[in-house]
């Protein structure tokens, strides 16, 4: 039996406000992309869900097609929702989202309102939950009207079957149409889901601002970028991480392509004193727009290292300048 920690809200996690909203979300939230599939291990799957907990993560994050194969890190997931934290329920931020190939035929994929209502439905089934509390958009469909997605995700609210809703990568025009839209149905978007890193800069221009200014948060995806922002690529390639893996995003061409930043960011954050990770994680916490940063985690001990950097400073004016000449925007 779990019991969670009695500690876990004593204000070492700080939950910042999401954009203007009443929600509340822990300035590190935990991703299931990756390690929570039937291909990984369960116990330290469990293990880590647990251990989150027990540090004041309230937040975790799925989509219908997380895995491999598909679905199953929704099923795993839902699994020790029911065994460990049912008892916690309402102490708990899910999200879920559709988008992405899904299941075969014309409705496994995309926006329409028959692809995401019906995802929905099968991600509540696999996550044992009567609802979950953010429904996003996993990316805009280039061929339904916008419309039409935008009126999926605010059923998924008036059903009872969401309490909010995100979009996550549309690019800056789309945003701002499917956010008036969702606003004029009377469901106003939460939340934002970009890819956001030291490595990968584009929101901070156009996205941020216009986020700051209309009161939705940011929640970026893979502020580690995948891992490369740790120190561990610097020497090779070492077994079992996301590159070394078949089914892992990160290519060798990639981390090469950045190997010179990668040098440069890890001498900054060493004449800190602190790993990169941390300097990683710091400096995308410390962005006013910025309401939590979503990271993936293999196991309980890398989970632990990145929530170490909660307890760090912001990073100071001359650290940012330093970063801005390494990784410029
Ligand atoms: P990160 O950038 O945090 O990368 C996580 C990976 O980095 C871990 O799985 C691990 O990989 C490695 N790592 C993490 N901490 C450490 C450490 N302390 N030391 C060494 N290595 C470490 O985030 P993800 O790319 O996993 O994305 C996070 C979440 O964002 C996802 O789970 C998902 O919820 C969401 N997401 C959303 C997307 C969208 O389109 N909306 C797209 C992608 C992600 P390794 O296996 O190499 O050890």
């Amino acid at each position: 039996m779990y019991a969670p920690d009695p500690q876990r809200y004593d204000g070492r996690m700080p939950y910042p406000r999401c954009g203007e909203s009443g929600l509340k979300l822990p300035a590190i939230s935990l991703g299931c992309w990756h390690n929570f599939g039937h291909i990984d291990d369960q116990e330290e799957a469990r293990a880590i869900l647990r251990r989150a907990f027990d540090q004041g993560i309230t937040h975790f994050d799925l989509a219908n097609n997380y895995g491999p194969p598909p679905g199953s890190a929704e099923e795993n997931v839902g699994r020790f929702l029911a065994e460990d934290f049912a008892a916690h329920r309402d102490e708990l931020i899910i999200s879920t989202k559709s988008g992405y190939l899904m299941w075969d035929g014309p409705y496994g994929n995309w926006g329409s309102r028959k692809q995401m209502l019906s995802s929905l439905d099968q991600s509540l089934r696999r996550l044992r939950l009567d609802y979950v509390d953010i429904f996003y958009h996993h990316r805009p469909d280039p061929e339904t009207p916008l419309e039409e997605s935008m009126s999926a995700l605010a059923t998924a609210v008036q059903q009872g079957k969401s309490l909010y809703v995100g979009l996550s990568n549309y690019p800056y025009k789309q945003l701002k149409k499917a956010v008036r839209m969702l606003d004029a149905m009377g469901v106003p978007c939460l939340i934002y889901q970009p890819s956001y890193s030291i490595l990968r800069r584009d929101p901070e221009p156009r996205i941020h601002p216009w986020l700051e200014a209309n009161g939705i948060g940011s929640i970026p995806f893979s502020p580690l970028a995948q891992g490369m922002l740790t120190a561990k690529y610097l020497e090779g390639i070492p077994a079992g991480s996301r590159a070394d893996r078949e089914e892992g995003f990160v290519q060798k061409e990639q981390i090469d392509a950045q190997m010179e930043t990668l040098r440069s960011l890890n001498q900054i954050a060493e004449g800190l004193g602190m790993p990169l990770h941390h300097l990683a994680l710091r400096w995308v916490m410390d962005q006013p727009a910025v309401t939590s940063a979503l990271i993936g985690a293999r196991t309980v001990a890398q989970l632990d290292d990145s929530l170490a950097a909660v307890e760090r400073e912001p990073l100071d004016q001359q650290t940012l300048v330093a970063i801005d000449k390494v990784a410029p925007l």
